[in-house]
């Protein structure tokens, strides 16, 4: 690597600036406000663990724990790694301070940077952002169901809107651009022998699948059901269903979900094939899919239940559901589907100087202004008017406040306002009530 690359964001890393930024900014506080609806707090974990957590929360057979995950051993010899995903670590939490002791139940939010090496492409970066919530301590199948409409939730207040019908019909404008597919993976009682049944089926069909798929027989043989290469799919369609082997309480525990799903009013399609990428996974998974702007990276969400991990990370049986967002896709859906996330951090008043021996009556009254709430900046650079125009207009200031020789010794200031370009003297004490007058209508 050369001195000048080495100076450069690493492969796979991105830094987040001005509409970047502010999108993943838009995210965070639409996901504080919506789940807050819903009895959740934040949680933040450390972003690197102990390499277990991983290796036994999500599994040692999966693509994740076998070959992308950032592990490092520290100046103590301990093998740590990066976050992949935060359900590991979150629950690793909650056993550590006995959140879900004595039937305890826990409800927390996430958000924050993952890492995973894999090949770099739109939407799937080395350092990625996640948002996501888990639901700590609860059994019933109205715990799912609120899940579910919890994530649906955050994207329809986004502005995404519900398909009715198939995703291949979801590009029409009139038709909505989110997909919710719903299914479910059966439990510990009921699995092993779907496992083992799709096992013999890879193996009987060896010769059709991928190589990747022939070693899955042995591995992880769900897995098989995920592979993108095309004769794979075909040979998977007829694959044995879960359905077919689930036990009488996980086929309750589906229906009574579903019903729940229906009576809110929820679209969604069932599919069998649908069995998300971590081990830890039991009974409801569910995924957000849009319609186009993604390519096959068109997940922009998902998630379920979790009841077997709280004893893989050594605390006792507990059960648990969460879903978690991929921030770069959702931000690549919106953009796709023309949606403009408001940016709340924009500058609204500019104090311009025009007159050098003003300045120092400039700053004070910017000073003033934003102790009485307003998002305002001033020049700080000795600049002409001129540039000052041209900075207030760079930073999208709504008004810009002129202070002059004359209005200074009338008493008051200029307002121009910047969209309709008209300007009236406005004395300095009724200043603020000026700038804040709008502030209800909008
Ligand atoms: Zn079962
Ligand atoms: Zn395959």
């Amino acid at each position: 690597m050369s001195t000048k690359d080495s100076f450069r964001a690493p492969k796979g890393t991105a830094d987040l600036l001005g509409s970047a930024a502010a999108g993943w900014d838009a995210l965070q506080q639409t996901a504080r406000r919506v789940f807050a609806r819903y009895g959740y707090a934040p949680v933040y974990t450390p972003v690197f663990e102990h390499t277990e957590v991983f290796a036994r929360g999500i599994g040692e057979a999966t693509d994740v724990v076998g070959k992308e995950m950032y592990t490092f051993t520290d100046r103590a010899g301990r093998s740590l790694t990066l976050r992949p995903e935060n359900t590991a670590g979150v629950v690793r939490a909650a056993i550590q301070a006995h959140l879900t002791d004595n039937g305890q139940t826990a409800k927390l939010f996430y958000a924050g940077p993952m890492f995973r090496y894999e090949r770099p492409q739109k939407g799937r970066q080395r350092q990625f952002y996640q948002l996501g919530a888990e639901a700590l301590g609860f059994q019933a199948p109205a715990a799912d169901a609120e899940m579910v409409l919890m994530l649906r939730d955050f994207y329809l207040t986004l502005g995404l809107t519900e398909t009715r019908g198939s995703a291949s019909l979801a590009a029409s404008p009139d038709n909505g651009n989110l997909v919710l597919l719903l299914n479910t993976m059966g439990c510990a009682q009921c699995r092993p022998a779907w496992r083992d049944a799709m096992a013999g089926y890879i193996r009987a069909h060896a010769d059709g699948l991928c190589q990747e798929c022939q070693r899955r027989a042995d591995t992880n043989p769900l897995r098989a059901l995920d592979c993108k290469n095309p004769a794979c799919v075909d040979i998977m369609a007829g694959a044995p269903k879960l359905a077919d082997y689930l036990c009488d309480d996980c086929r309750e525990h589906f229906a009574q979900v579903r019903a729940l799903l229906d009576a809110a009013g929820v679209v969604y399609q069932l599919d069998p094939t649908l069995v998300r990428g971590l081990d830890y996974y039991t009974r409801t998974v569910f995924e957000f899919q849009v319609a186009d702007g993604l390519g096959s990276q068109n997940a922009v969400g998902g998630g379920g239940r979790y009841d077997g991990l709280f004893e893989q990370l050594g605390g006792s049986p507990t059960p648990g559901i969460g879903f978690a967002i991929g921030a770069e896709r959702t931000l690549l859906a919106l953009e796709a589907a023309g949606i403009i996330l408001s940016d709340t951090n924009r500058t609204a008043v500019y104090v311009a100087c025009a007159d050098a021996d003003l300045r120092d009556t400039a700053f004070l009254l910017t000073t003033a202004l934003r102790a009485a709430g307003v998002s305002v900046v001033c020049d700080l650079q000795d600049k002409s008017l001129k540039s000052q125009f041209k900075a207030a207009d760079k930073a999208g200031a709504g008004h810009v406040v002129i202070i002059g020789a004359d209005e200074d010794a009338r008493g008051g200031v200029t307002l121009r306002d910047m969209q309709t370009k008209t300007e009236l003297f406005v004395p300095r004490d009724e200043l603020l009530a000026a700038l804040t007058a709008g502030d209800s209508e909008n």
